[in-house]
């Protein structure tokens, strides 16, 4: 069975539960050679001692998302981009293991050398948000945007949270990337060469940034949907916008709303409420603090004992910082269970199978981009860290 994809004319598997498989889609699902029970009792002991075997050889990436039993073998943990650069900083290291997304790995393959490679532990490990932003929807939406005469004014700025070949897009078409802490910076930047801006995959954090931190209003921002015949917009709204916002959001920090945080302050007297600015404008405009992970980390560890704090974000993350603050009530945005399901691919069983997989002398799971694309995406990171006053980015 099969379905026309509206902006690509290309038929696309529609597979009924349990019937059949798709293997372009549900790579890594299954791992060649034996994939540990996840019930294995010698699990720990098994990666701990295919660690040992590694050793300098390898370099052990763990997102800040990551489970605890992924986050215990990591050598080191941070943001994505933070991530990537201590890749890029183990020259040294033949295999870089990355326990995060495949936008993550992508990156890591594009800042490291040719003679190191990226393992990614389980390849359906992907992000909702950066799958949001297909190369063929971006090419014709920036068709639609010369039609209606304003491609020539309009600067191409993706979040770190995409694909390498949408980074790639944007490298050749003189824009930038951007984290969440430098969102604001690259946005300055691209003002300077151009009048409106076109952002994605994240339109919220592209909102947020140019309503809460740049002056802009809701009315100078468009949203781009590349599910709508034309893109979901009118020529003249295309022509009036400043900010072009892809209609693209994060499945976890999606999920809070103004009710959430509400709720929260109801629930818990005095409560602090600290958000990612991946968060919808409705709850950003009323939590009391906004920022980056790194930001959210260093504002619960600097917190004083005894105070409180509602987090939106990921809920590994959340988890940690309240075991590593027992003194502080730390508690969930949300009530509903919020984990990146995507991220959550990456468990004990599949780190296990990739480094003992590495030890065999087996490369699995190996994420490599083309040097056209690497060339490319590249040149938009480095526009990012040419801005002045970039701080090492976070996600
Ligand atoms: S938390 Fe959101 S942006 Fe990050 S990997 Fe998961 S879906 Fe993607």
């Amino acid at each position: 069975m099969t379905v026309t994809d509206p902006q690509s004319a290309a038929p696309l598997p529609l597979l009924l539960l349990g019937r059949g498989a798709d293997p372009s889609t549900e790579r890594g699902v299954e791992c060649p050679g034996d994939l540990p029970s996840a019930s294995d009792p010698d699990l720990v002991d098994r990666a701990r001692k295919a660690r040992e075997a590694l050793g300098e050889r390898a370099f052990l990436l763990g997102h800040h998302y990551q489970r605890d039993e992924v986050i215990q073998f990591a050598d080191v943990s941070g943001d994505s981009f933070k991530l990537a650069r201590d890749a890029a900083a183990r020259p040294e290291a033949e295999f870089i293991i990355f326990c995060g997304v495949h936008f993550m790995a992508e990156s890591a393959d594009i800042l490291t050398g040719d003679h190191q490679q990226v393992i990614l532990p389980d390849l359906a490990a992907g992000c909702s948000m950066a799958d949001m932003a297909r190369i063929l929807q971006v090419e014709d939406a920036w068709a639609r945007l010369a039609d209606a005469g304003v491609a020539s004014s309009t600067v191409p700025v993706t979040y770190m949270n995409s694909s390498a070949d949408i980074k790639a897009f944007v490298g050749r078409n003189g824009g930038a990337v951007c984290t969440s802490s430098n969102a604001q910076r690259a946005l300055e930047w691209a003002f300077e060469q151009g009048e409106k801006v076109l952002f994605f995959p994240d339109q919220h954090l592209g909102r947020n940034t140019a309503v809460l931190q740049m002056g802009f209003s809701l009315e100078d921002c468009i949203v781009i949907d590349p599910h709508q015949p034309g893109f979901g917009v009118t020529d003249e709204e295309l022509r009036n916008a400043r900010i072009l916002l892809w209609k693209g959001h994060c499945s976890v920090h999606g999920r809070f709303t103004a009710d959430s945080v509400r709720e929260v302050r109801e629930r818990v007297p005095g409560v602090n409420v600290l958000v990612h600015p991946e968060c919808k404008y409705e709850v950003v405009t009323q939590a009391d603090y906004i920022g980056s992970t790194e930001y959210i980390i260093k504002t619960i560890d600097e917190a004083p004992s005894g105070s409180a704090w509602a987090v939106g974000t990921e809920l590994n993350l959340v988890k940690r910082l309240a075991d590593r603050h027992p003194d502080k009530n730390v508690v969930f945005l949300d009530r509903n269970v919020c984990f990146c399901s995507t991220m959550n691919r990456i468990d004990l069983p599949h780190l296990v199978w990739a480094m003992e997989s590495l030890v065999e002398g087996r490369v699995v799971n190996r994420i490599q981009v083309d040097p056209d694309t690497a060339h490319w995406a590249g040149v938009a990171l480095d526009r990012m860290l040419a801005l002045p006053g970039i701080s090492p980015a976070k996600d």
